[in-house]
């Protein structure tokens, strides 16, 4: 493994240790919707972030794309990021602040979103989402990649109103 990778293994094995075991609830989502995020297939998976590869099993797409292809089920401890933060993303301003925030691009999935206000939140979960979100922001590549979703997000967001 070269420097580089080893350096992006650092950076995953940490954001994964801040993470830990934490999710949006105490109490296990997946109950409220048939575990409506894990339903994949031998074709479908979860995007990675930048170099996420260093830690994880890949598959590359036809147009260039990587993901973690997933059939509905996983080892926990192997998922991809995007699963640990779902439906949350750590979103990037133009001067670089970092928030949290629901991920619009899931709106019509999730109930997290649908019901946020009704919902009592682990709020552990959402500083150390910043605190991951801090992390990537220092790295050129994470931070190109945090800007492109949250301009993805915002622009779901306006289309949902
Ligand atoms: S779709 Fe939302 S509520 Fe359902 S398991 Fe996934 S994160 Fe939890
Ligand atoms: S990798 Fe695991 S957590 Fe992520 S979508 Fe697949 S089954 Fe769900």
């Amino acid at each position: 493994m070269d420097k580089r990778s080893q350096k992006y293994r650092r950076m995953y094995a940490r954001i994964f240790r801040i993470l830990g075991d934490l999710t949006p609830l105490r109490a296990d989502c997946g109950q409220l919707c048939g575990a409506a995020c894990c339903k994949g297939d031998a074709q479908t998976g979860m995007r990675l972030f930048p170099h996420e590869e260093s830690v994880l099993s890949v598959t590359e797409t036809p147009d260039g794309g990587r993901l973690c292809v997933c059939d509905g089920s996983c080892d926990r401890k192997s998922r991809p990021l995007a699963c640990r933060i779902f439906p949350f993303f750590p979103t990037v301003d133009d001067r670089g602040r970092i928030f949290v925030e629901p991920d619009m691009r899931a709106a019509r999935l999730c109930p997290l979103i649908a019901n946020a206000d009704e919902i009592l939140f682990d709020r552990r979960f959402f500083r150390a989402l910043r605190r991951v979100g801090k992390i990537l922001s220092r790295d050129p590549e994470c931070r190109a990649y945090l800007r492109e979703v949250t301009e993805e997000i915002d622009t779901f967001a306006a289309f949902l109103g």
